[in-house]
């Protein structure tokens, strides 16, 4: 090797701002922005000028693709590096764009968005112990619906402040970080309302006491972001599809009876309880208003302890089969249920553009991957499948 040219390679660029803390491992990308700023003592736009960034809004600081995509901000890349030092692969490290945007790509609400339903984006769930930090640094796993608890503490996460009863989420000021920036509703900052500004470091601790939830968060949140060996980018997909289904159905017409009692920390299965029975209440009960509670719960992401909750059901349902076989087994428990068919009709009907009945027929039909020394299938028609009358409603007329 000439001398010199590793020197070359491990030379860190020249900095312009003299004072830069490192990112902390696992810190999310708006969290170290913000920590710079308030090394700075400046606001948000003033550090997005010196930074030469484009101005920060919560999804664009968050998701980061515009950070990354040459047609439209590659330059954001190379300003951070000269201004901060910041390597690319570390700014990477820090975006939610690389974690599960290939695999997944429908939204959690009824409309096109860009994000997929597996991310958090302007809301997510915070770890109190984590935040006593002097820095409170947010951590890019607080924003993936499957991390639910901190392995660290050893507690649940919080997505709901208790006080102003909205998600969690990021503001346009440092003070974020700490505080509750609530109120928040379903379309987002409720403007004009009094500003909530509950520490954050003081919500309730839960601690978890069943470790099941930690290996389930393990397996899925490094599905999202390496591959497994063996897998390719079809299965992933594959997987995500029915995972997707199976967690909106579990949200939307599941029972806490699917919990696994040995599995389950007891807090989970109450505030799964209560959602359910909350959800049903509203769902069957006539009226306007109940119409706009149930449409607010249902467009809600859920949060870290009813998303733990979904988790640990279909960990259950899907115990030594597959996904798929997990549907048909969901389908069958909820067979006899006298509520059944409303609460299905009721959900289809809030969420049609989901299709979520034509996907429960194609996979309660569909063949498993056909490998070749298998033989030939037998012809089977949707009538012989043992599905719920329920579930038929979903379906849509001329289907069968
Ligand atoms: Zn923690
Ligand atoms: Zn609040």
């Amino acid at each position: 090797m000439r001398p010199g040219a590793a020197d070359a390679q491990v030379r860190a660029p020249i900095r312009r701002l003299a004072m830069v803390p490192e990112p902390l491992p696992g810190e999310v990308f708006h969290s170290w922005f913000f920590r710079l700023a308030e090394h700075h003592r400046t606001s948000a736009t003033v550090m997005a000028e010196q930074l030469g960034l484009p101005p920060f809004t919560v999804h664009r600081y968050t998701i980061g693709d515009e950070f990354v995509d040459l047609t439209t901000g590659g330059y954001a890349v190379e300003n951070l590096r000269d201004a901060t030092g910041l390597r690319a692969q570390a700014l990477a490290a820090m975006l939610l764009a690389p974690v599960g945007s290939r695999v997944v790509k429908v939204g959690w609400k009824d409309r096109t968005e860009r994000a997929p339903w597996i991310w958090r984006t302007d809301t997510a769930s915070v770890c109190p112990r984590c935040l006593v930090d002097p820095e409170a640094a947010w951590q890019v796993s607080w924003h993936l619906l499957p991390t639910v608890a901190c392995p660290k503490h050893r507690i649940y996460l919080h997505g709901w402040c208790p006080d102003c009863r909205s998600p969690i989420s990021i503001g346009t000021t440092t003070a974020y970080r700490r505080q509750c920036n609530g109120p928040f509703g379903p379309k987002g900052r409720i403007v004009g309302a009094k500003a909530c500004r509950r520490p954050l470091a003081q919500l309730r601790e839960i601690p978890v006491r069943r470790d099941r939830i930690l290996q389930l968060q393990q397996e899925l949140t490094s599905r999202l972001s390496a591959q497994v060996p063996g897998e390719d980018l079809q299965d992933r997909k594959e997987f995500w599809n029915l995972y997707e289904l199976l967690f909106r159905l579990v949200i939307c017409l599941g029972t806490p009876d699917m919990l696994p009692l040995a599995t389950t920390d007891a807090e989970i299965w109450w505030a799964f309880h209560e959602f359910c029975e909350l959800r049903d209440v509203v769902a069957l009960t006539a009226g306007r208003n109940a119409k706009v509670i149930h449409d607010d719960l249902a467009s809600f992401q859920p949060g870290p302890r009813l998303s733990a909750a979904a988790m640990l059901a279909i960990d259950e349902l899907s115990h030594g089969r597959g996904l798929a076989d997990a549907i048909r087994t969901f389908m069958n428990l909820r067979r006899y249920d006298e509520w059944a068919d409303i609460l299905w009709s009721v959900f289809s009907d809030m969420r049609p553009t989901f299709a979520i009945g034509q996907r429960i027929l194609q996979i309660a039909g569909s063949k498993p991957r056909r490998s070749y020394d298998s033989p030939p299938y037998a012809k089977e028609r949707l009538e012989d499948f043992d599905l719920p009358p329920a579930a038929l409603l979903l379906a849509g007329e001329g289907l069968l």
